[in-house]
């Protein structure tokens, strides 16, 4: 048999030839003094304002410059940061506003782990601590062997400690205590977000009302 030739079958490394992107393997990078591009200023939250100045959506800095580029949307509040390009500065948007209306639909949040936590806050709804995501899981309050539906109003963000000690019962019977009734993820629910998210920011308060 040929080693040669078997070996030149074997799938070879791919070489980098370009950057590698950053994220990836970083240490094989060579380590070079190299200035960040800010993320922090780029992944700011901005609010995002429907063309009637309802507020619908908080995006971050660099996604609301891009819609600002292509003509969807424009500065209505700015910070004092500034971003530059190879021609000009553009101060960086606090809140934008599109320039053609959008039907937002009443509820367009899919029911999903992701928009569980989000409404729960990352907060377990029995100790009330807060968690990175990978340390929660969802609760069905009413166990699904007891009949407890995959519903907004029957799951709750849960630590697996609690979990586990809730067990296949109802926190009645495992003597917990639900800190709120769970609910739709409602427009009620998205402004109180956008409110938590922009609380810092002077400039979202009169959009939010608050
Ligand atoms: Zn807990």
């Amino acid at each position: 048999m040929d080693n040669r030739h078997a070996a030149g079958l074997r799938p070879r490394p791919k070489l980098h030839t370009g950057a590698v992107p950053a994220g990836l393997a970083p240490d094989a990078v060579p380590k070079r003094p190299v200035p960040a591009p800010r993320p922090s200023v780029m992944q700011a939250p901005v609010l995002v304002l429907n063309a009637t100045f309802e507020p619908i959506n908080v995006t971050a800095v660099r996604r609301a410059l891009v819609l600002m580029l292509k003509g969807v949307a424009q500065a209505e509040e700015t910070s004092h940061h500034e971003v530059h390009s190879t021609s000009r500065a553009v101060q960086v948007p606090s809140v934008i506003r599109l320039l053609s209306y959008r039907h937002i639909p009443q509820q367009s949040r899919a029911l999903s782990r992701k928009n569980i936590l989000l409404r729960d806050r990352n907060t377990c709804q029995f100790c009330g601590s807060v968690f990175p995501a990978s340390d929660l899981t969802l609760d069905h309050v009413l166990p699904r062997s007891r009949g407890g539906r995959s519903s907004w109003e029957n799951l709750v963000a849960c630590c697996y400690t609690c979990n586990n000690r809730k067990g296949d019962r109802t926190p009645e019977e495992a003597g917990i205590k639900l800190q709120r009734r769970p609910r739709p993820f409602t427009l009620h629910t998205s402004r109180q977000l956008m409110r938590l998210i922009g609380h810092r920011d002077e400039k979202w308060r009169k959009y939010l009302f608050y």
